[in-house]
């Protein structure tokens, strides 16, 4: 029998990687959701799933990119950190987090390999979090000022979070193929939130890029020449239909830039209360 050990919230014994549709709280796949094995595969299931929960279940299960399928499974048997070493390790591409109907989606870089990787939520489980979810709670969008892991009641209104890479990279740097091979799953999150969308906010240069790669793969109005990332930089894009949609940059919330002051909590609260002014 495959070895168990009990979630940290709800206590249920499962499996490390969590198996799609295994009992892992929230888990948004099942058995017999679709598998991305390729790139080409990614950009299929990506663009034909018809809603924000299908989306999420499909690229929760994507193996596409052999390296960082290797990393996130090494790091979910063998590889926990001490402090963890006792309870199950999500070990799968993180889903998006949040309101499915947001009106302002947060895109940040990737997974982190003791973080989302281990409690399967956007920005949960490590610092870089903590300093983000007291912000989100601050400004109005989240439940609650921690987010611990599926189970713990926080939720979020208003906003969802997303990623430019879903998968937790070995010394958080996807490479440049496997940032093109992940970015279907974000151009889809982009069209689905597109009818209600006012603000994309990026968390740092790779976030960024990413949003405005997305955007123009979707055919929307992007400015040229690339506009340039910086901390409470702004842009507007226009969707396809000619809605108008803030792009918001912010450092990203990593040890690097929040210990050293680089970015501050009261830095990231007026880029947050500032995301639901109109374009
Ligand atoms: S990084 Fe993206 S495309 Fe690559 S395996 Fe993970 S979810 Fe799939």
């Amino acid at each position: 029998m495959e070895p168990t050990d009990p979630h940290p919230v709800t206590g249920l014994p499962l499996p490390s990687p969590a198996p799609p549709g295994g009992g892992w709280p929230g888990d948004p796949a099942t058995a017999d959701t679709p598998v991305a094995r390729t790139p080409a595969q990614v950009r299929r299931l990506a663009t034909s799933a018809p809603d924000v929960p299908e989306l999420q279940a499909r690229l929760s299960v994507c193996r596409a990119c052999p390296r960082l399928l290797r990393w996130r499974e090494e790091v979910a048997v063998t590889g926990r950190r001490a402090a963890f070493a006792d309870e199950p390790y999500w070990g799968r591409p993180g889903p998006s987090f949040g309101d499915p109907d947001a009106e302002v989606l947060l895109v940040g870089l990737a997974p982190a390999a003791n973080g989302t990787n281990r409690t399967g939520r956007m920005f949960t489980g490590d610092s870089s979090g903590d300093f983000l979810w007291a912000a989100l709670h601050r400004a109005g969008f989240a439940a609650l000022a921690t987010s611990v892991g599926a189970g713990d009641g926080q939720a979020l209104t208003g906003m969802r979070i997303v990623a430019a890479v879903r998968c937790a990279p070995p010394a958080n740097k996807p490479t440049g193929a496997e940032r093109a091979a992940c970015e279907p799953w974000l151009r889809r999150d982009l069209e689905l939130a597109a009818p209600r969308l006012r603000a994309v906010l990026a968390l740092g240069s790779i976030g960024w890029d990413a949003a405005l790669s997305a955007a123009r793969g979707l055919g929307w109005e992007v400015p040229r020449p690339k506009p340039r990332f910086g901390h409470a930089a702004e842009v507007v894009l226009r969707t396809a239909d000619g809605r108008p949609v803030r792009l918001v940059g912010s450092y990203h919330v990593s040890p690097h830039n929040t210990y050293t002051k680089r970015l501050t909590p009261e830095m990231l609260d007026e880029v947050l209360l500032g995301l639901r002014r109109p374009a």
